[in-house]
């Protein structure tokens, strides 16, 4: 606006001011908008091209020599902004695609990549904490090993991807029944952990809803999954140890509950056993 309606027609020295201060402001606008390509180059443009016509249309020769240099001016800022503006874009996407790497890893490293569960590794993390806030509130939890039974009939007989995408229907089922403080990781195969904390205050409580909760995921696996047209029934069998009763760590824990879940596949499977120390030896 002040290049088109206060250009001083009579004296070089305003309008030559008028020019510093227009291309003073474009140059700021340059680094102030860069990041914004468009919103650069139309402030630099509306600026300018007023001056550069006003300039020219003076009729002498200062008039063309300023016009000329203006002209320069905006060439060379369009040129910068547009530079700029690639390595402000340049810059924004390698720290993108930076923390998507980031992410991805971290993803890795600690969940399942089929069901995207917890993994192993999570899983003792998460058991570590809760086995120390146990034992300093004194309350018990449980682990609960649950394993797939003759989960490689359904891979042999109907092929991996179905047996897949019943390890992901299961894990679906499975957490979407415990609480969001209670963790469900797959360790591999057709083998799923559970920890639920603060399932008791006495043993015999903690037992009892154990032993409920147990009975509960056998049934919520029994009914029937249907996948790709196939209607399967499965069945697993269950380990159960509770903590903190010695001073177990999360190793030992996980081998208790492994231990009793194999008692559970001895029994007949499709049931849950609960680990007792003569079953180690
Ligand atoms: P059991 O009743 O004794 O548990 O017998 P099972 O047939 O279920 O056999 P087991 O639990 O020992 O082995 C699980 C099988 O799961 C072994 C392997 O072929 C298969 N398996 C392991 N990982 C995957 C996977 O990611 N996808 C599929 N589809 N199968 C897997
Ligand atoms: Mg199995």
């Amino acid at each position: 606006i002040a290049g088109l309606v206060l250009f001083p027609s009579d004296d070089i020295a305003h309008q030559v001011f008028l020019a510093f201060v227009v291309a003073g402001m474009s140059a700021g606008a340059v680094t102030t908008l860069s990041a914004y390509s468009t919103a650069s180059l139309a402030f630099i443009g509306l600026a300018l091209i007023p001056l550069v016509m006003q300039f020219s249309l003076l009729g002498n020769s200062i008039g063309y020599a300023m016009a000329l240099m203006s002209a320069l001016f905006l060439v060379m800022l369009m040129t910068t902004s547009i530079r700029l503006n690639r390595t402000i874009s340049g810059a924004l996407e390698m720290r993108y695609g930076w923390q998507v790497a980031e992410a991805t890893i971290r993803r890795q490293a600690l969940y399942d990549a089929l069901t995207n569960l917890p993994n192993r590794r999570m899983f003792f993390d998460r058991l570590k904490q809760e086995l120390a806030r146990s034992q300093r509130h004194n309350h018990l939890g449980v682990v609960m090993f649950l394993d797939i039974d003759h989960f490689k009939t359904i891979n042999d007989s109907l092929g991996h991807l179905v047996g897949d995408e019943l390890l992901i229907a299961i894990s679906d089922r499975l957490k979407g029944r415990i609480r969001d403080e209670d963790v469900i990781a797959r360790l591999g195969g057709d083998e799923y952990v559970i920890l639920i904390s603060e399932i008791g205050g006495t043993l015999g409580e903690a037992t009892h809803h154990a032993q409920l909760f147990a009975e509960e995921l056998l049934t919520l696996i029994r009914s029937r999954i249907d996948i790709k047209g196939h209607h399967l029934h499965v069945t697993a069998s269950i380990g159960i140890t509770l903590f903190p009763l010695e001073q177990e760590t999360p190793e030992v824990l996980l081998q208790q509950a492994d231990t009793a879940m194999y008692q559970s596949k001895k029994e007949g499977r499709n049931c849950s056993c609960f680990f007792v120390p003569h079953m180690q030896e």
